[in-house]
């Protein structure tokens, strides 16, 4: 008998030689349904591997990450089974899954596979699927594996580069591939298929190589999973911050300014101001002080701080001076900065914490690949801060950034998000500085905070960063995609480089902690965030232009300049559209602009001294008073912007 140590705890006796599906079988019949993949001792088998020592069993479903990549890896498999019969002659080399789905590139020698090729491909996979193939691993020798692909120049370097006695086939159908396992029972849970894109690859990501054609598919367990997928990518090809972007005519580029060098027009700086209001009134509450500092620094500051070693290399190199020979970086990061500007005092712990926050502009070296709008650029502004207190002051400053982290996700509109709090590895204790009972006391400190203000966590062990512990937020949008947002970190390490102190009440010098945070990660990525989000349909309070003012005809421009001017006395942000166009008109492009409120004069209005106000989306609210409409206005502005 093997002993089996289940996720909750519970240990269960299995004859030996039992599989995963085994063990499903003895817990339901409902959960034997549902297994699609597991692992044991932390390694994925099949679940039909004989177990045969003791050990720890998970068993995974749809619903979990590894049950939903077992399933794409093994839709990969038949994707390229449905290739290969397809398109005789082809040269299969790699096909993992990824986030969403999975690929295969194939070298199709002559032939070129475009979109019109899918259904073809999706009907042959759908074909293989249904014949409820197992998928059978085996151990197979080297000699016998090159022989298998003697053919195919891809696989013989990949399996080179193996261990005879370490390499593993994958049989399913009258389908082999070579493959480290990790499948589901049968091809016949694959139900719903969907050819998504095809793009050149380069073999191993070189372009010196050849490029293969890289075939993008997704399946799910049901039709319906599918339906509702594409319905999402729909979606957020409609949300792409790009789009809307320039739409709302928030920010463009310029290919001669430099790639990745955000523009923003006047409606998208006047978002960013308000954003930065929003935030600064609320830092003001919580005690932080504003600070300014340069765009570049001196590269010494750099080699100080750690970052030249660190990043130097691959980062934008140093701006020189033509006679002093001095060196400068652009900006990469505000902490050395402030930390300078912590030094320019003497602080006695009664002083302490200070708080620096600065929207501060960085520069980071991304290469062209890598630039994605406003998520990935090479010019930001943070909304940073740091703290400088005393180690016993840890636990409240970092429950007081929560409270403010909090404060900002719930004004914007984010109520779907959870924490990360990153720790260190304690089986490699050497990857960190700082002394053992500091890092102690701060991951606790993170942990009570996170737990203490009713946060939905997990605790990341390995994640932490060389110098501290930190916590990250990762909302979901309203398509349900996980972003990370802000983040909160510990650091002993800068005091220590910049040599930071205080006097204690023993009037002795100490060093104080560190405190990085900035709740909206940069201007630019989280106005991205937003954009997508909420489709470009901003909070009231935050959106550029609130109301627009329609008139019917020129006759009563006269009284429309008089209730834009009631409307800006309330501090309603407003605009008259003067054109000489049909009100059809005018309203069907006030909704392309998603301006929330479009009031509409014409003569009833004008006699009765009213507006009569439309809703962005359709909804009319009938004639009313302008002072019914600006209570309305605040309302809705208060529904989501609270005070700090
Ligand atoms: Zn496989
Ligand atoms: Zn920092």
């Amino acid at each position: 008998m093997i002993q089996i140590t289940l996720p909750d705890g519970s240990i269960k006796s299995f004859e030996e030689n039992s599989t995963p599906m085994d063990v499903a079988k003895s817990i339901s019949e409902g959960l034997a349904r549902n297994v699609i993949s597991a692992s044991f001792n932390g390694t994925t088998v099949e679940t039909t591997t004989p177990l045969t020592t003791d050990g720890s069993l998970i068993l995974y479903t749809w619903n979990n990450d590894e049950g939903k990549k077992a399933f794409w890896h093994s839709s990969a498999h038949v994707l390229a089974q449905a290739l290969e019969e397809l398109y005789p002659g082809s040269k299969l080399t790699i096909g993992p899954a990824i986030e969403n789905g999975f690929y295969y590139d194939v070298d199709f020698g002559d032939h070129v596979i475009s979109d019109k090729d899918f259904k073809t491909i999706e009907t042959k996979m759908l074909d293989i699927a249904r014949g409820k193939h197992d998928f059978n691993m085996r151990a197979i020798s080297k000699a016998e594996a090159l022989e298998t692909y003697k053919d195919n120049a891809y696989k013989t370097e990949l399996i080179e580069n193996l261990e005879d006695g370490t390499i593993t086939f994958c049989d399913h159908s009258t389908f082999t591939d070579l493959c480290r396992g990790g499948h589901i029972p049968n091809t016949g849970i694959i139900k719903a298929v969907k050819i998504l894109s095809v793009a050149g690859a380069y073999w191993r990501g070189d372009e010196n190589n050849k490029q293969l054609t890289r075939v993008y598919g997704i399946s799910f367990p049901k039709q319906k999973e599918l339906t509702e997928y594409l319905h999402l990518l729909e979606e957020a090809k409609k949300r792409d911050h790009r789009k809307l972007g320039k739409e709302l005519e928030l920010f463009t580029f310029s290919s001669k300014v430099g790639q990745g060098l955000p523009l923003w027009l006047p409606k998208g700086a006047a978002l960013r101001e308000r954003l930065e209001n929003f935030l600064k009134k609320a830092q003001k509450k919580a005690g932080y002080e504003m600070v300014v500092t340069p765009h570049i620094g001196q590269k010494e500051l750099y080699v100080t701080s750690g970052h030249y070693a660190k990043y130097g290399e691959d980062s934008f190199q140093p701006i020189h001076t033509p006679k002093e020979g001095e060196e400068f970086l652009l900006k990469p990061m505000n902490c050395p900065h402030h930390c300078e500007i912590y030094n320019s005092s003497q602080w006695s712990y009664k002083d302490l914490p200070k708080r620096f926050a600065e929207f501060g502009t960085v520069y980071r070296y991304e290469q062209s690949g890598e630039l994605h709008g406003l998520t990935r650029v090479r010019g930001f502004t943070q909304d940073d801060a740091h703290i400088f207190c005393t180690p016993e002051q840890l636990d409240q400053e970092f429950k007081n950034v929560i409270d403010l982290v909090l404060y900002v996700f719930g004004s914007l509109g984010f109520e779907n998000f959870t924490a990360q709090v990153s720790v260190r590895d304690l089986d490699n204790p050497d990857k960190y500085i700082g002394k053992a009972e500091n890092w102690e006391k701060a991951e606790q400190a993170i942990i009570n905070a996170a737990k203490d203000k009713g946060l939905n966590y997990v605790i990341e062990s390995g994640e932490a960063a060389f110098y501290g512990p930190k916590l990250d937020f990762m909302v979901k949008d309203a398509l349900g995609r996980q972003w990370q947002l802000g983040t909160i970190q510990v650091d002993y390490n800068l005091p220590e480089r910049f040599d930071l102190s205080y006097k204690g009440s023993d009037n002795e010098s100490h060093r104080p902690v560190m405190i990085h945070r900035a709740p909206f990660g940069s201007m630019e990525r989280f106005i991205a965030i937003l954009l997508e989000h909420t489709g470009g349909n901003f909070p009231l309070w935050l959106v550029p232009e609130q109301v627009i003012i329609l008139s019917i005809s020129e006759k009563y421009e006269k009284y429309a300049e008089k209730v834009l001017n009631l409307l800006e006395n309330h501090e309603i942000r407003a605009l008259v559209d003067h054109r000489n166009e049909t009100i059809g008109k005018k309203i069907r492009e006030a909704e392309m602009k998603k301006i929330p409120y479009m009031v509409i004069i014409g003569e009833n209005e004008e006699q009765e001294n009213k507006i009569s106000v439309r809703q962005h989306g359709g909804d009319d609210l009938g004639a009313i008073t302008i002072e019914e409409f600006a209570k309305i206005v605040d309302t809705e502005i208060h529904k989501t912007l609270k005070q700090f």
